[in-house]
């Protein structure tokens, strides 16, 4: 152990000994999120959209979201759980809205296991960037902080740099499925031309319509990325 990470690791002893870890939904001391909470994650499973990934009665090449608001950009999404699942979503309201940025250590590896099942291939990962003023109010980028835990994860290296949020844009969930790719048209703009010829994983906490995957998708293509597929802890139904 370098002295530098037995620092870290006393400090860390510290804050434990100051702050107990206890389950953010049950209280169970320990962790943050216990496996008993983890569990009733109901993982979204086969039969699914090929293209949104969305849960199907039968395998579809694309759903009737997909076919009435095609992606122009985006080569597809996965996501781990519908946002109905009552502990995934307290847990992501939490890791955004609470300061709880240490629940993206136990939400990350939900994000590893979505990837591997379905055999999702990336060079780099990009997670959705926020507004500088946003970032600024919220202090981290929650997409950020899961894709940094996956990056180890997985041995991939992470872009936050490349990927911009030119503009702000209202929340997603408030507006209708045509209202939404209106609000992030041209919303995101790539900086930099490291990404070229790179396949390309984005990772966001929630996909709501795809819209903002599917901008961010545009920009990153734009700049010669060879593909670009998108993860994320939740799916809206
Ligand atoms: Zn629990
Ligand atoms: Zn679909």
């Amino acid at each position: 152990m370098t002295m530098m990470s037995s620092v870290v690791s006393a400090y860390n002893a510290f804050l434990d000994f100051l702050y107990p870890p206890e389950c953010v939904i049950c209280h169970t001391p320990g962790t943050f999120l216990c496996a008993d909470c983890l569990a009733t994650i109901e993982p979204i499973t086969e039969p699914k959209c090929a293209v949104c990934g969305y849960p199907l009665p039968h395998s579809d090449a694309s759903c009737p979201q997909c076919r009435r608001y095609p992606v122009e950009a985006l080569d597809g999404v996965r996501s781990v759980a519908l946002f109905h699942s009552g502990v995934l979503r307290e847990a992501i309201h939490k890791f955004k809205y609470e300061n709880m940025e240490i629940l993206g250590k136990s939400l990350a590896p939900l994000l590893t296991t979505c990837y591997t099942i379905n055999q999702m291939k990336a060079q780099v990962i990009v997670p959705v960037p926020l507004h500088t003023s946003r970032h600024k109010q919220r202090g981290y980028n929650q997409s950020a902080v899961l894709a940094d835990y996956m990056a180890a994860e997985l041995n991939l290296p992470v872009d936050t740099v490349s990927l911009v949020r030119q503009r702000r844009t209202k929340p997603q969930m408030s507006l209708s499925a045509a209202q939404r790719q209106l609000n992030v048209a041209d919303a995101f703009v790539c900086r930099t031309g490291t990404i070229s010829g790179k396949a390309v994983l984005l990772i966001d906490d929630v996909c709501t319509t795809g819209a903002t995957l599917d901008a961010c998708a545009a920009a990153l293509k734009r700049a010669g990325a060879l593909s670009v597929n998108a993860l994320t802890l939740a799916r809206a139904e």
